[in-house]
């Protein structure tokens, strides 16, 4: 028999049961559902686990694991607050958990949800390994407002569409946040320390590009409930929540909560902000309702990749399969893409590029090069901080994928690699988003024009003067494409998938 298979015998032994919680995408100890249960069964130890080997989990991007290194270094901060030892261990977690449960002799191991379908697979299999060595284990919801089971429509089936799911949960109950657990008395008996947090190295080094980001971002739980509290204000009117409905579009200006990268890594919790805007709707009508409706469409991405787990991958709408998005050839991703499918039909060239201009397009487009000012501001602010503002999210996407006819799979994984909020759920989910090709997508001849979303949104000029501070001269680049001629075949490429191409 192995440890792991060893029934756990801290009874026997005369200890206190111990706990074990495994903390993931919930970096946090107020409303956490899976902590409050451990500390409730008896002396709790915590783990989280660095897992870049569970079959068809994503590796983090390099911006993820610059804010998951700080993450972890202020969750252990709080953890020591609570006297919970935190583990860090590295591997795939079917072979740590059962490990660790069993190195610290804990009789309950315990989690948050995770939805995403590798996640769950391993979930599932974390779960058999610990109770077939005799423990007890169990899982809590913390992360959303909805399980993605629990909600559907009148058929009973997953929903498609964004505002009768809004409806559906924006009407039902939220369980009221719980609050942040005391002191335990007890620690349990200490056993093997796990990984040093700095040996994982996260953080970049040579070069260590971190500097900027360190200035726009404190990961943690304080700083996200902070935020939180400073975008809600008092509960008078005047304040962030209720100027949100106009602020929110306008890039130039801090109209936005910045709270996405706080709730990707759970440091804020769905519930904690849903209370908190409830609070302001007699000052703010407007305001929260916009600003909750916000907080559905990140339920909603879930919801759908819960439904379609291939979401980073597989374009929701079929259809979409045969449009002449460029991806590099030979790669991987296309043979996949394309598996069954047959060739892709031939396109206009202005769509399907060859190799080496679509390549240098891509490579403008990421450097924020592409001489259209919003979208480079946009590319710029996300290489520099790790975010980008959601309007300009958008314009940057549809150049990507409907004026310069790169796949938004491309776009998707530069997102995902830059992003401090990337998400399984919202990242992929929004790209097909604006691509056409996804849940409740924007139709496709919804093309952004870059120039005149930057007239209309940053009005003064005050987002592109503080990122493309070169702009108007000569060191400015022509624009990578022209816009009409781009429009006009993408349309084209689009009318032909109607007529089944
Ligand atoms: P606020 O306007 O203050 O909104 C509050 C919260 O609502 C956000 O923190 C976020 O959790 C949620 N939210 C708002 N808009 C959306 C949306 N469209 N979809 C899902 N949730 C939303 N968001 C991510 O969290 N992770 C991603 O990886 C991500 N990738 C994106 C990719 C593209 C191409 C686009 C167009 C959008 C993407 N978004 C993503 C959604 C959105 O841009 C960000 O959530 C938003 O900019 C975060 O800023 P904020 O916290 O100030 O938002």
């Amino acid at each position: 028999m192995t440890s792991a298979q060893t029934p756990t015998s801290a009874t026997a032994a005369g200890q206190r049961p111990t706990a074990l919680v495994w903390f993931r995408d919930d970096l946090r100890v107020r409303d956490h559902p899976a902590l409050r249960a451990a500390l409730a069964h008896g002396p709790t130890v915590a783990l989280y686990v660095l897992d870049e080997e569970s079959p068809g989990i994503r590796p983090l991007g390099g911006a993820a694991r610059w804010w998951l290194h700080h993450a972890l270094a202020d969750l252990a901060a709080s953890l020591e607050r609570l006297g919970v030892p935190l583990v860090l261990r590295r591997g795939a977690a079917a072979a740590i958990v059962p490990d660790v449960a069993a190195q610290w002799r804990a009789d309950y191991v315990v989690w948050n949800r995770r939805y995403g379908g590798p996640e769950r697979r391993a979930d599932t299999a974390v779960k058999s390994l610990v109770r077939r060595a005799g423990r007890q284990a169990e899982s809590f919801q913390a992360s959303l407002l909805h399980e993605p089971w629990d909600v559907t429509t009148q058929q009973g089936g997953p929903y498609k569409v964004f505002t009768p799911f809004w409806k559906e949960l924006s009407a039902r109950d939220h369980r009221h946040p719980l609050p942040a657990p005391r002191r335990q008395r007890e620690a349990p008996e200490p056993a093997a320390p796990g990984d040093s947090l700095e040996d994982w190295g996260l953080t970049p080094r040579g070069p260590d590009w971190s500097g900027p980001l360190a200035e726009a971002w404190t990961p943690g739980e304080e700083a996200g409930l902070a935020l939180l509290k400073d975008f809600l204000g008092p509960d008078t009117a005047g304040t962030a929540v209720a100027e949100y409905p106009e602020a929110r579009d306008l890039p130039g200006r801090p109209g936005t909560s910045r709270l996405s990268p706080y709730l990707r890594w759970g440091h804020v919790s769905p519930f904690q902000v849903w209370h908190a805007v409830a609070d302001r709707r007699r000052a703010a009508p407007e305001g929260s309702a916009v600003f909750a409706s916000e907080l559905g469409w990140r339920e909603f991405a879930w919801h759908t990749l819960f439904h379609h787990a291939d979401l980073a991958s597989v374009n929701l709408r079929r259809e979409f399969d045969a449009y002449p998005w460029w991806l590099p050839s030979g790669g991987r991703s296309r043979v996949k893409h394309d598996a069954g499918r047959g060739r892709p039909r031939e396109a206009s060239p202005a769509v399907v590029r060859g190799d080496a201009e679509a390549n240098r397009l891509l490579e403008a487009w990421r450097r924020g090069r592409t001489g259209f000012p919003l979208v480079d501001a946009g590319q710029r602010e996300l290489w520099a901080t790790g975010w980008m503002h959601n309007r300009v999210r958008m314009v940057s996407a549809s150049l990507l994928v409907k004026n310069l006819g790169i796949h938004w799979r491309l776009g998707e994984r530069w997102f995902w690699d830059t992003l401090v909020d990337a998400d399984t759920a919202s990242n992929p989910f929004n790209w097909q988003w604006v691509a056409g090709s996804g849940a409740d997508a924007a139709p496709f001849f919804r093309i952004f024009n870059p120039v005149t979303q930057e007239k209309k949104f940053d009005p003064d000029g005050s987002y592109v003067r503080a990122w493309v501070p070169e702009y108007g001269t000569d060191a400015y680049p022509q624009p990578c494409v022209d816009l009409a001629e781009s429009r006009a075949d993408a349309l084209e490429a689009y009318r032909e998938l109607g007529r089944g191409s």
